[in-house]
């Protein structure tokens, strides 16, 4: 492990507790019958999925020295080499699959808006990221950290806050804690709105979280005379993924 200089700009920082990285590998729903792991790195959660029985697994890393050294180790696995962020997986898999992972934190939130885009095709997530960044994904209404992920995940994902991580068992250590979130899919094949029209008013919603919501929409540049008072005097932080539907219903109605 010392040899191996991390990559700041890669977001690499390697997990050396083994009881976490179990811990981790643990998460997993023992159905899921394929999976993908993102920034494997050295290995530290591969060596334990490797094994998993029924399972097509493959990883993906962006760096050179960490796919020799992973295709060294384990010479039957499958290491794809490229960036997740530009990567189609419905052809791999054919059909849904898991995500786990300790994530890459510089593209935490790239990460999690790709979940949301595939939120048909991705079954479940089990990963490692900022603290910060996995309190705002758990977060529910009412919560200052409650947001724009926090609404658009937990629409199509049960979103739970399984444990926290210290900094000192990583090499080397970040400057923040992390945290395990686990994401399962819900029932929710769709939304009973226009579902990019959704994401529209979250977005503008939470980017002027402060603002009323009358205040907050006006960017979108659309009637909102159909939407309801009472919402449109709240804040984006105070609503609910439904209360969002309902507004976003209202909208499409006088469109
Ligand atoms: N899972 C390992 C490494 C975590 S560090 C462990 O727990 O020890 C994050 C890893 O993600 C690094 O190996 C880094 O090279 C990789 N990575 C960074 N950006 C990536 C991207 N866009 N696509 C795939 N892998 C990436």
């Amino acid at each position: 492990m010392n040899e191996v200089k991390a990559k700041k700009f890669l977001g690499q920082h390697f997990l050396t507790d083994e009881g976490i990285a179990r811990r981790i590998v643990e998460s997993l729903s023992p159905g899921v019958e394929r999976l993908l792991e993102i920034g494997p790195g050295m290995g530290v959660l591969t060596k334990y999925l490797i094994n998993r029985e029924h399972t097509d697994f493959h990883v993906i890393e962006i760096d050179r020295e960490s796919v020799a050294y992973l295709h060294d180790h384990y010479p039957t696995l499958d290491v794809i080499e490229g960036d997740f962020l530009r990567q189609d997986f419905t052809s791999l898999f054919h059909d849904t699959y898991a995500i786990i992972g300790n994530f890459p934190y510089n593209i935490s939130s790239q990460i999690l808006f790709r979940v949301f885009d595939n939120r048909n095709s991705v079954s479940e997530v089990v990963g490692m990221f900022q603290k910060e960044v996995a309190e705002r994904v758990a977060a529910g209404p009412g919560s200052k950290t409650y947001g724009i992920l926090s609404v658009l995940l937990s629409a199509f994902y049960n979103i739970e806050y399984l444990f926290t991580v210290p900094e000192h068992v990583f090499n080397p250590p970040p400057k923040v804690k992390s945290a395990v979130i686990r994401l399962t899919r819900n029932e929710t094949a769709a939304l009973e709105c226009d579902e990019s029209l959704f994401v529209q008013v979250v977005k503008a919603g939470f980017n002027q979280r402060r603002k009323t919501l009358r205040n907050a929409l006006r960017q979108l540049n659309i009637p909102l005379d159909t939407v309801p008072e009472p919402f449109l005097g709240k804040r984006a932080e105070q609503l609910s993924v439904n209360e969002f539907v309902t507004i976003t219903k209202a909208i499409e109605s006088c469109r």
